[in-house]
C-alpha cells in the first residue's frame, strides 16, 4: 500500500483517467479498485485530473 496518495473508493468512478497523467505510471486500475505503487513521487497532477476528487494525500507518518 502507498502511503503518498490514496483513492478514496466511494468517489472513485473508475474512469481511468488518471492512469496515463502519472509521469511514473504509478496509478493501476483493477476492476474494483485504483492502486497507487510506491514509485509515486507525490506530484499531485492525478488529484488535478481527477474529475470527482477521489484522489488524497494523505499525511506522512511520523
Ligand atoms: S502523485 Fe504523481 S506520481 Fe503519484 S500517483 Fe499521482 S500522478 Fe503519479
Ligand atoms: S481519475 Fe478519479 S475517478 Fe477516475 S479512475 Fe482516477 S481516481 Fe477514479
Amino acid at each position: 500500500m502507498n502511503e503518498n496518495i490514496s483513492c478514496n473508493q466511494s468517489k472513485c468512478l473508475y474512469c481511468g483517467g488518471c492512469v496515463p497523467i502519472c509521469p511514473r505510471n504509478s496509478i493501476t486500475l483493477r476492476e474494483t479498485r485504483i492502486e497507487i505503487d510506491d514509485s509515486c513521487n507525490r506530484c499531485l497532477l492525478c488529484l488535478r485530473i481527477c474529475p470527482v476528487g477521489a484522489l488524497e494525500v494523505l499525511e506522512a507518518k511520523a
